[in-house]
C-alpha cells in the first residue's frame, strides 16, 4: 500500500462558527465523495491518529500561548466567550469563532497529531505518501494565531523530520493561494529547509508577505524561494512555475522528503482569492508534486485544508489529490470554465516574475544561472 489518508471525523470539530467562511463539514464532504468514487483498501487506507501532546505543541509553540488558545477555545466551544484581555496578543481577529464554533484547540492538537503520524508512516517505510486532512495550518505562528490557523502542522512537520529522524533536506512546498507566513518565520533560517512559496500576489492579498526578494536568512539564505504569482493566474501560468522554477530546484537540492500544503483556494471561483485554477489544473499541479517526489523515492507529506467555496472544494481537493497520489480518478469541472481563465491572460505577467526569482536566487542556486 503507497497511500495512508489521516482522516477521523472529529477533525469536523475545527470550525469557526455559521457566520465565518471556515466550517468543518469541508472534511467529510471530501471524505464523502473521495470513498463513494473510489474503495479504499485497494488504492489507499484511512488511518486515524491521535491528537499532539503538550510535548508536540512545545517544539512549535510557547506554553503560555498553547495555554490561552486551549481556555479560549474551549470556552468559545461552551458557547460562552469571556472577556479576554489577552486575546490580541494571541489571536488575530479573524480567528475569532463567530456564531456557535466547535471544539477548536482539541481539533488544532489533532491536525498536529495527525502531521506527526504522517512523517512517521513515510519515514517508517510503511507508506510512500501520508495525506492529512485538515492540515495546512500554514499563518500560525509561535505565539500568535492568524488567518484560521492556530498550530502550524507544515512547521511542525519539518522540524519533527529534522529533529527525529536526522534530516538534512526537507523540501517544503507551499501551494496555498495566500504565502505561508507562519511557516516561513518557522522556517528562513533553518538550513535543513528548502521552502518553496507558490501564492497570489501578495501586494493584492492577506497575509502581505512573500514577494521574490524574501529569500531567507542567516546560514539559510536561497533556502526560501517565492513565486507570487499575478491575479487570474491559471492553469498554465502555475505548469510554467514548477516547470521552469520548481522542478529544476527540486533536481538540484534534492530533498530526502517533501512535504506540501495547500487546498482549493487557488480556484477561479474560490471567493477569497483571485487565482484562476481549474478543477484539471489541480490535478495537474498534484501530477508536479508527484514528480518532485520521485526524486526522493516518491516520500510525500501532504497537508490539505484550504479553499472558501464549498461546492468547488470536494473537487478540488479530489483532483489535487488523485493527481499526488495517482489515484485512478477524473473529476469534472463543478463550474463552467470561463474563456478568460481557460486561456490564462497574464501568462507574460508571470514569466516576469519567473524572471525576477531565478534573479534574485542566481547566486544560490546552480540551475538559475545556465
Ligand atoms: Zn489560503
Amino acid at each position: 500500500m503507497n497511500v495512508a489518508i489521516l482522516y477521523r471525523d472529529e477533525i469536523k470539530e475545527y470550525d469557526f462558527g455559521t457566520g465565518h467562511p471556515f466550517h468543518g463539514e469541508r472534511y467529510s464532504a471530501f471524505m464523502h465523495m473521495l470513498l463513494k468514487r473510489l474503495a479504499p483498501d485497494d488504492y489507499y487506507r484511512v488511518l486515524k491518529a491521535e491528537a499532539a501532546d503538550n510535548q508536540d505543541l512545545l517544539k512549535i509553540c510557547d506554553q503560555d500561548y498553547i495555554d490561552f488558545c486551549r481556555d479560549y477555545y474551549h470556552s468559545a466551544a461552551s458557547g460562552w466567550v469571556g472577556f479576554y484581555e489577552n486575546l490580541t496578543r494571541y489571536q488575530s481577529l479573524d480567528n475569532k469563532p463567530i456564531g456557535m464554533p466547535g471544539q477548536l484547540e482539541a481539533a488544532a492538537r489533532l491536525i498536529v497529531g495527525q502531521a506527526k503520524m504522517a512523517c512517521d508512516l513515510v519515514q517508517g517505510g510503511e507508506y510512500k505518501k501520508a495525506i492529512s486532512v485538515g492540515g495546512g495550518m500554514h499563518h500560525a505562528k509561535q505565539r500568535f494565531g492568524e488567518g484560521f490557523c492556530i498550530y502550524n502542522d507544515v512547521a511542525f512537520s519539518a522540524l519533527y523530520l529534522i529533529d527525529k529522524y536526522k534530516l538534512e533536506r526537507v523540501l517544503v512546498l507551499d501551494t496555498d493561494a495566500h504565502a505561508g507566513n507562519g511557516t516561513s518565520e518557522y522556517l528562513r533560517s533553518n538550513p535543513n529547509v528548502l521552502y518553496i512559496d507558490i501564492h497570489q500576489d501578495p501586494a493584492t492579498v492577506y497575509p502581505g508577505t512573500g514577494f521574490v526578494q524574501e529569500i531567507g536568512a542567516n546560514d539559510a539564505k536561497g533556502h526560501t524561494v517565492n513565486i507570487p504569482l499575478p491575479v487570474q493566474a491559471g492553469d498554465a501560468s502555475f505548469m510554467k512555475a514548477f516547470d521552469e522554477v520548481v522542478l529544476p530546484l527540486t533536481r538540484e537540492y534534492k530533498p530526502q522528503v517533501i512535504v506540501r500544503n495547500g487546498g482549493s483556494d487557488l480556484h477561479f471561483n474560490d471567493g477569497l482569492t483571485y487565482l484562476g485554477v481549474t478543477i484539471a489544473g489541480f490535478k495537474m499541479v498534484g501530477e508536479k508534486v508527484r514528480e518532485m517526489a520521485e526524486i526522493c523515492g516518491g516520500k510525500q507529506i501532504d497537508l490539505i485544508a484550504s479553499g472558501y467555496n464549498a461546492e468547488v472544494l470536494p473537487y478540488a481537493w479530489l483532483s489535487l489529490i488523485s493527481g499526488v497520489a495517482d489515484l485512478p480518478l477524473t473529476v469534472e469541472e463543478v463550474v463552467k470554465v470561463p474563456a478568460q481563465i481557460e486561456q490564462d491572460q497574464v501568462m507574460e505577467a508571470t514569466e516576469k516574475v519567473l524572471e525576477e526569482v531565478r534573479y534574485h536566487h542566481r547566486n544560490y542556486w546552480k540551475c538559475f544561472r545556465d
